[in-house]
């Protein structure tokens, strides 16, 4: 039998008392047997390259219940369906929010209106670029209320003056946005939480 080469993984399936495990064995230069789970929720091992296969599959049947149950918490939050709305659209509704708010940092930016760009992003509503000068935000604003999308669009454009989020940031939002902490809360349930 031809020798497989090391970091070749090959796919296994081990039957074990918490359900069955399929999984990617990959032999490596590594002193310990390792178990990972990757994002779309496959089992990954690597163990030493000596290491014999019974005492693999005896280490994972051991941790077969931690594995199993693990696997299938990673996939119940897996990403949730695709935006309702397309990226022509987001942009569609979203610039004249950030024209509507451009005049107040007009001064600061030299009349430059910052480029705007929408993007599906699982961990933050928005960000801003200072160097590029570009606003992204979140396509998932579509689906929330106006108001919440008002208050990321000058979250976002009140970082061209303070890049974080300490007092003079807070601030800096309470003056021109009095109600912005409430606007924010309508942004909680379900999705990402405001960066
Ligand atoms: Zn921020």
């Amino acid at each position: 039998m031809k020798k497989q080469p090391l970091n070749t993984p090959l796919p296994h399936t081990l039957a074990t008392p918490a359900g069955t495990i399929h999984y990617q064995l990959t032999r490596k230069k590594v002193r310990n047997l390792n178990v990972r789970l990757r994002p779309d929720g496959s089992v990954a091992v690597s163990a030493p390259p000596r290491m014999p296969l019974g005492e693999i599959e005896a280490f994972l049947a051991k941790k077969s219940g931690w594995v199993l149950s693990a696997r299938q918490r990673m996939l119940a939050t897996a990403p949730a369906a695709p935006c309702r709305y397309t990226k022509a659209e987001c942009l569609a509704l979203f610039a004249p929010v950030c024209d509507a708010i451009f005049p107040l940092f007009a001064d600061l930016l030299g009349g430059q209106k910052p480029t705007l760009k929408v993007r599906d992003m699982t961990s933050r509503w928005g960000s801003c670029n200072l160097k590029t000068r570009t606003i992204t935000l979140n396509m998932r604003l579509a689906e929330k209320p106006r108001a919440a999308l008002e208050y990321v669009v000058l979250h976002e454009y009140v970082h061209f003056l303070h890049t974080g989020h300490q007092a003079p940031f807070h601030a800096e939002m309470a003056r021109l946005m009095p109600d912005y902490r409430q606007r924010r809360k309508l942004l909680r349930e379900p999705g990402p939480d405001s960066k």
